[in-house]
């Protein structure tokens, strides 16, 4: 199936989704998540229009943007960062993405401020929270997460929204539903949560960014 057709049947599902729940599609950004996707699939998404992509190791992303070539033949492609972060790859990072929504942890915080006042960079942040306190998954535990924002004003770095994963075995919703709450209580209006099983419910719960990797592209190598 094409690139084409896969994003026609995508935005019809968020229609559908923003229909019932009295929200404008437009208000929803859509994340191609293009990792671990042959490169001639990423270039049909370009070739197609779509500008707004997500990769989640900054290696592989700088290879698939940069080495190739990709990103300055569309100067115009907005990339986000979608996996941890580690702090030996923030310079790197803030030199590819446009957004980091894995920021989770006071000492990345100390080393992006750092790095994009260098580079004098202005990427868009995210804070990813661990709704699932899963302990092998990044993400600040929602108990540590009002004094990591309390941190990232200290420091001057502007958190637009959260971010989650909700754990693989559990409704997402439940953990979709926590987030906006959570959001809501420290006045941030963006959330990017939901991937190709669930954007759906994600939108429903309040989602402005979905991440969809494999209903776009097809199945990962
Ligand atoms: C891979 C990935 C996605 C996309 O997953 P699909 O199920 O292929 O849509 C979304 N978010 C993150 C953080 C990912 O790592």
């Amino acid at each position: 199936m094409s690139f084409e057709s896969r994003m026609r049947a995508v935005h019809y599902k968020i229609e559908q989704a923003c229909r019932k729940w009295a929200r404008d599609p437009k208000d929803i950004e859509i994340i191609a998540v293009s990792k671990k996707q042959p490169l001639e699939r990423v270039v049909e998404g370009l070739e197609n229009g779509h500008r707004v992509f997500g990769e989640n190791i900054v290696q592989a992303a700088k290879e698939t943007w940069e080495t190739s070539g990709l990103r300055n033949k569309y100067p115009d492609v907005k990339l986000h960062l979608v996996g941890a972060l580690q702090t030996n790859k923030v310079k790197d990072a803030v030199a590819l993405f446009d957004s980091i929504q894995t920021v989770d942890r006071p000492s990345l915080i100390d080393a992006l401020v750092k790095e994009t006042k260098k580079q004098n960079k202005t990427p868009e942040f995210f804070i990813q929270v661990n709704t699932g306190e899963e302990p092998q998954k990044a993400g600040v535990s929602p108990s540590e997460l009002p004094r990591l924002l309390d941190y990232a004003k200290e420091k001057k770095i502007h958190i637009r929204g959260l971010m989650c994963i909700p754990p693989f075995d559990e409704p997402s919703a439940l953990h979709f539903v926590f987030l906006k709450k959570i959001a809501q209580k420290h006045d941030l209006n963006f959330l990017s949560m939901g991937m190709s099983s669930d954007y759906e419910k994600a939108i429903t719960s309040g989602a402005t960014h979905v991440r969809i990797g494999s209903e776009l592209f097809g199945e990962r190598a």
